[in-house]
């Protein structure tokens, strides 16, 4: 199935480090109680991702106050076409940027599948988990809930264990 997306925000400060530029793709099947958006669960809404697209994102990332790209759902993580996409934006990413990456499954359940473990690989920083709105805490930074965590992903794959990331 071909990759869509809801939106592009070029400068997004809410989800993660900086000014950052997000992309939210869409499709996912995990159907949460407190579903932030219930459209993005259709993997057709939005527009189809394009080779332009690709173009544009990384023409985004090149900005020297943009600190580096987020991906969101939807769920990044139902989206194998988001693999080959992020391949190349990692190959041409300025150094010193970095790519975020929310979803819904946590970091166990990710390593332990293949499909979603790639896309692991070719990011930095994880937020894991579902939103619960009974864990809502406002003071948290670039997540909603306290059950969600926030993951350095290479030390983590290194350690064999989810090592937490403290925003600065
Ligand atoms: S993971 Fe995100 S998009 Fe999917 S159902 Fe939960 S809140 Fe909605």
């Amino acid at each position: 199935m071909s990759l869509h997306y809801a939106q592009i925000r070029r400068y997004d400060v809410a989800n993660g480090e900086g000014i950052r530029t997000s992309v939210f793709v869409t499709g996912c099947t995990l159907h949460c109680v407190d579903c932030f958006n219930v459209l993005y669960q259709d993997p057709h809404y939005g527009t189809e991702w394009s080779e332009e697209t690709t173009a544009r994102v990384i023409g985004y990332l090149r900005d020297p106050n943009v600190a580096g790209l987020t991906l969101l759902g939807g769920e990044p993580m139902q989206s194998p076409g988001l693999v080959p996409v992020v391949e190349e934006i990692r190959r041409s990413l300025p150094e010193g940027k970095t790519i975020w990456v929310y979803s819904g499954y946590t970091y166990e359940q990710i390593v332990a599948d293949p499909e979603r473990r790639r896309l692991l690989e070719l990011c930095d920083i994880l937020v894991d988990g579902r939103f619960v709105a009974r864990l809502k805490d406002l003071r948290l930074r670039f997540r909603g809930s306290s059950n969600q965590r926030i993951i350095a992903i290479r030390p983590s794959l290194a350690a064999g264990t989810p090592i937490l990331y403290d925003p600065a």
